[in-house]
């Protein structure tokens, strides 16, 4: 077991343990969640960013490519990426490119499944929330508060 997926299985184990003290009726994340935490627990080569191919005309007299789309130069590949506001791009070969191809899919299902996870946690936050008895002890605690904010100005028109 890797360390992080150690550090996955820690914190799902807490979260049962707290939650058996807390409510009792708050149903437990579904086996869809705890497969999504394994799978992000899981690293690999994966990036952010967009891959972009394009063919260039050049400025030599006579190229065919100044006429002919089809003879314009490439394909060049980029890779570009949006860091602090800055855009920060680098020339690939189709090699490469191939593999950054790759890696931007495994991105963007890495994300895919961390919004999975996200959704489904705060579904489960929902139902934790749902489940303490103590909703309607926090109407009461409303109420209390007006009370106070009563108090307050009553405070505030003895002293002007
Ligand atoms: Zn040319």
């Amino acid at each position: 077991m890797g360390f992080f997926e150690g550090l996955f299985f820690w914190s799902c184990s807490y979260g049962i343990t707290s939650r058996k003290i807390e409510a009792m009726n708050n149903a437990p994340p579904s086996t869809h969640i705890r497969q999504l935490a394994a799978e992000l627990a899981e690293p690999k080569p994966m990036r952010r960013g967009s891959l972009s191919e394009r063919t260039v005309k050049c400025s030599k007299p006579g190229c065919a490519c100044a006429e002919d789309s089809s003879a314009r130069h490439g394909p060049y590949f980029s890779l570009t990426r949006a860091v602090a506001g800055k855009t920060h791009s680098r020339f690939l070969t189709p090699e490469q490119a191939a593999i950054a191809r790759q890696q931007i899919a495994a991105g963007h299902e890495f994300r895919n499944k961390l919004e999975a996870y996200w959704q489904g946690c705060e579904a489960w936050a929902d139902r934790e929330l749902e489940g303490t008895p103590t909703a309607s002890a926090r109407e009461a605690e409303k109420g209390g508060f007006k009370r106070a904010s009563k108090t307050k100005s009553s405070k505030r028109s003895k002293r002007s």
